[in-house]
């Protein structure tokens, strides 16, 4: 399952954040953040508790089913009064839910977390990113296997000399991905993409803000 991969602010940023403004209305999120432990039930619950005890006036709570969902602005309705008198939004969702509401809602919003990356769920309670979003996917040469991402140093015509048995210099405890594409291409008889020469990356890449047309 793919999901928005966050952490928590920290206290005292979270703190710096809301200077001034001391009527708080917190919302969380039923989907990533909740299944991350980030931004669910308990994580709101948390943040009433230590936000009213600095003396902040929490005006409500919810945890919205899915925050980057555009319907949100139709559950949240609901606690329109609670919304109105609050001087801003708490937050505990990815990036993608806070500009959803800031969209949707003429209110102040407080981000209470850090979105890191779209990761996959790769066991019980872990994920690894995935997919950067480079906008030059090489992956068709490679395997199925992103080295852009899971490269520590994002070769993209590795390995590097560093590697060493399988593993990675950078993380001992990581497989070197350009061994694992390695073994991919040979299990799959084609060791020859290894020899192909990725041109040099436009980091630079599309400009921003990015916007895709359907003709
Ligand atoms: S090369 Fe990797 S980061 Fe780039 S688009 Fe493909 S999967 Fe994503
Ligand atoms: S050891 Fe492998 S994964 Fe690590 S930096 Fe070098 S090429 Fe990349």
């Amino acid at each position: 399952m793919i999901r928005s991969i966050t952490q928590k602010k920290s206290p005292e940023e979270i703190e710096r954040l809301l200077q001034g403004l001391n009527r708080i209305f917190i919302i969380g999120c039923g989907t990533c953040t909740t299944l991350t432990r980030t931004g669910g039930e308990p994580e709101v619950k948390d943040l009433k508790k230590e936000l009213a005890e600095k003396g902040k006036l929490i005006t409500g709570t919810t945890v919205v089913p899915v925050a980057c969902d555009n319907l949100t602005r139709d559950f949240l309705n609901e606690y329109g009064e609670q919304i109105n008198q609050s001087d801003t939004l708490l937050i505990t969702s990815c990036a993608f839910g806070v500009q959803t509401i800031a969209r949707q809602l003429k209110k102040m919003v407080v981000p209470g977390l850090d979105t890191l990356f779209i990761g996959k769920e790769t066991a019980f309670g872990t994920y690894d990113e995935i997919c950067t979003q480079c906008g030059t996917c090489i992956i068709g040469e490679t395997g199925g296997i992103c080295p852009v991402t899971n490269c520590h140093k994002g070769l993209v015509n590795g390995p590097c000399g560093g590697t060493n048995h399988g593993k990675c210099e950078i993380d001992v405890n990581k497989d070197c991905v350009w061994t694992l594409i390695y073994n991919r291409l040979d299990e799959l008889g084609r060791l020859e993409s290894m020899k192909k020469y990725q041109k040099p990356r436009n980091h630079l890449g599309e400009p921003r803000p990015g916007k895709m047309k359907m003709e």
